[in-house]
């Protein structure tokens, strides 16, 4: 994959026709999976003879293969083509505050090599990018992936992050840009991104915001962001910080939050507001997604807390309808198992709070992808910067 993307590249100029082709045919493939030869024409408006030529150049390249014939009703199965998932793969990191996880996937995006490690502590910044450093370098090499065919590294980190700089503005600060000293470190193309934006994009590629345009997706987890999906763009606003939806002033309380101010959603609304609620009711310290797993249980208190919290989610949700109108808003992040339970009090909240002709033009969604988002965003981030 790499050596065609170079011959592309070396082969006159870049927006030649057919380099033009072959990029949009590959594009095509890795965001539909296996097509037809008239599904490929269809899709690029051309000739049957030019689309026939075209896939088997790509076959002869070793960057398709014949995936099989489809089933059809009409009788006629036709023969599908696929990209060769082996050909190139993409690493994902996601770094959150005390986790980090990484996945390469193959070009059909599936998860060929996982690790995870619930120990790491970003705040740490030296330990926590040695231990990244040498992680990634350690993966690469037991994991059998030949290093010339990683096509990039993408890294979805918590806090305000700049992706066109490279910079990562809370943590690992010391190190930026980011991109650029992890780069030096591993020798292959490395971009970063804020979690909740690469989560939207896994969305907007793979999940339930596949084919709309205007989308909130919100990630509730430890914290609570969103990521809007404006004309089918990912908005990042002037430094890249758009999404800080957790940080906005929802009520007077005297609950510090983690950016320091008093009143934030986050404070309410988060897995790290469940711990203090809980803490506050039972005097006991629990992680989050532990007490998320008494839900199994059918936890009464529990789901009177969620269903509080969800009402409290929708009437903020109800400003940010009023102002983006969007077409759907995606529940994702680690609360998604137990989204579908608060999905009535989201609802609730935020027909309270919006107008009544944006709401009703608004569907509330649970993310179909949950913890995979983030990685399947990574997929496409790396993907859609070496195939620009
Ligand atoms: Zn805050």
């Amino acid at each position: 994959m790499r050596a065609l993307l170079k011959e592309i590249e070396q082969n006159g100029s870049n927006r030649s026709r057919k380099n033009q082709m072959l990029r949009q045919a590959i594009k095509f493939s890795l965001h539909e999976g296996e097509k037809s030869i008239t599904e490929f024409c269809k899709h690029m408006r051309l000739s049957v003879p030019t689309g026939t030529k075209l896939v088997q150049e790509l076959i002869d390249k070793k960057i398709f293969l014949e995936a099989g014939k489809r089933d059809s009703a009409s009788g006629r199965k036709p023969t599908v083509f696929d990209l060769n998932p082996s050909i190139g793969y993409v690493i994902g990191v996601e770094l959150l505050l005390n986790s980090i996880r990484i996945n390469i996937l193959n070009l059909r995006h599936e998860v060929v090599f996982e690790f995870k490690n619930d120990s790491f502590d970003i705040s740490k910044e030296d330990e926590a990018y040695r231990f990244l450093a040498k992680k990634i370098r350690e993966l690469v090499q037991s994991s059998a992936v030949p290093r010339d065919k990683i096509l990039g590294i993408a890294i979805a980190i918590t806090g305000r992050v700049d992706s066109k700089s490279g910079i990562s503005y809370t943590y690992l600060q010391r190190y930026s840009p980011l991109t650029v000293s992890l780069e030096n470190e591993w020798g292959i193309p490395v971009f970063i991104e804020n979690d909740t934006r690469l989560m939207a994009l896994g969305e907007r590629r793979f999940g339930m915001a596949k084919g709309k345009s205007d989308v909130i997706f919100v990630n509730l987890s430890q914290g609570l962001g969103i990521s809007i999906i404006s004309n089918g763009l990912i908005h990042g606003g002037h430094s890249g910080f758009a999404g800080e939806f957790g940080h906005i002033h929802a009520l007077e309380n005297e609950r510090i939050c983690v950016c320091g101010k008093k009143g934030c959603l986050e404070t309410v609304v988060s897995g790290l507001a469940l711990e203090e609620i809980y803490k506050e009711r039972y005097n006991m310290s629990l992680p989050y997604e532990q007490i998320l797993s008494k839900m199994e249980t059918g936890d009464k208190v529990l789901k009177a807390i969620l269903s509080s919290m969800g009402e409290q989610l929708g009437n903020s949700l109800g400003t940010v309808v009023d102002i983006f109108n969007p077409e759907m808003i995606v529940i994702g992040g680690s609360f998604t198992h137990v989204a579908e339970f608060m999905k009535y009090s989201i609802i609730k909240g935020f027909s309270l709070q919006g107008l009544p002709q944006l709401i009703a033009d608004c569907e509330v969604e649970i993310s179909s992808l949950g913890g995979q988002a983030v990685m399947l965003g990574s997929f496409s981030l790396v993907t859609e910067k070496v195939l620009k």
